[in-house]
């Protein structure tokens, strides 16, 4: 089993990590309990770091019906704290710079959330509302994009979890092989990495195979830019189970003939209960990964497709909604 790296996660505070939130609670929840002990953490609470309390009354984004800007309005209060929030917002885009791997924040909050926030129409009891980021949520879209960001309320998902799973441990991969910085480090990331980049987006896949077969033609420099862009866009969405099931049978493929027939049988009906949502991909990937150890086949024992991320986070409870997105 590989050794995983510990990819650099920005969370926010109340998930697990203190009891801010504007009631004083902290949000228990066994995945990110699981994900803060395989990465590093940098967990951050914008309402309590300008300063509003623990406990507060709850703060909402509001646009101001005059100059039709953003507040952060505390109705309890009359207090406006948007230009608080865009200062703290501003100074810590500035400190996290290139740092971050991905982002795990809070959904529907207005500092946190990045897509379900409720905005509303002006400072009344009545004003009606649309849907928004928060504050932070917004920032963090804007200032990496491209980069795994997930609230906890999504992450319930199975199929949008393993993504973003994948997704940042790959990123994570690729980083250090940026900074080992040689065209050995690159070929040997998009070797180990080329069934899971077939899992997500088959075309990106071949497209970033030229890109480091251009090494010689054009500088290095340029190489890992355009690299990184084409994985990123490559992870854009989670891919459908059927990819995944091609994937796994192109492996199969290295090895199957030496396969007895009972033996293949019961490899592709696991591979058909995937397909059918009664087990995770994890089940014909461990028995995948049996086979290449039983036949010593280098190929696919050296690919990431087979370990994307620490195994103990591949818990296979779901909200309820399967595959759906
Ligand atoms: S959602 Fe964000 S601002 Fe609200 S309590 Fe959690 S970390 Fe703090």
């Amino acid at each position: 089993m590989a050794v995983q790296p510990r990819p650099r996660v920005v969370f926010s505070k109340c998930l697990g990590f203190e009891a801010c939130r504007w009631n004083g609670v902290v949000i228990d929840d066994p995945f990110v309990a699981a994900l803060a002990s395989r990465v590093e953490i940098t967990a951050l609470c914008p309402e309590a770091e300008i300063g509003l309390g623990i406990p507060r009354d709850p703060v909402r984004v509001a646009l101001d019906p005059d100059t039709g800007e953003r507040e952060l309005y505390q109705p309890a209060t009359g207090g406006r704290h948007g230009s608080a929030m865009r200062a703290w917002v501003a100074a810590r885009v500035a400190e996290l710079g290139d740092g971050p791997d991905g982002f795990l924040l809070k959904n529907r909050s207005p500092s946190c959330g990045f897509r379900d926030v409720k905005v509303y129409r002006g400072f009344v009891p009545a004003a009606g509302s649309g849907i928004g980021a928060g504050f932070w949520g917004e920032a963090v879209l804007a200032r990496w994009p491209g980069h795994p960001v997930e609230d906890e309320g999504r992450l319930k998902n199975f199929t949008i979890r393993e993504h973003w799973l994948r997704f940042l441990w790959s990123l994570t991969r690729f980083r250090l092989a940026r900074e080992a910085g040689g065209i050995d480090d690159l070929v040997r990331f998009h070797t180990a990495e080329k069934l899971l980049l077939l899992s997500v987006n088959q075309e990106r896949m071949r497209v970033l195979g030229r890109v480091v077969a251009s090494h010689g033609k054009r500088p290095l420099a340029e190489l890992w830019v355009e690299y990184e862009a084409g994985l990123r866009a490559a992870f854009a969405a989670p891919p459908k189970p059927g990819a995944i099931v091609n994937t796994i049978l192109h492996a199969f493929g290295h090895y199957s003939d030496r396969l007895a027939a009972p033996e293949r049988a019961h490899f592709l009906s696991l591979l058909e209960a995937y397909r059918d949502e009664r087990v995770p991909a994890s089940v014909p990937l461990k028995l995948l990964e049996s086979h290449a150890i039983r036949f010593e086949v280098a190929y696919v024992l050296g690919q990431t497709f087979l370990d994307p991320y620490p195994e103990e986070l591949s818990m296979i409870s779901d909200s309820g909604k399967g595959r759906d997105l």
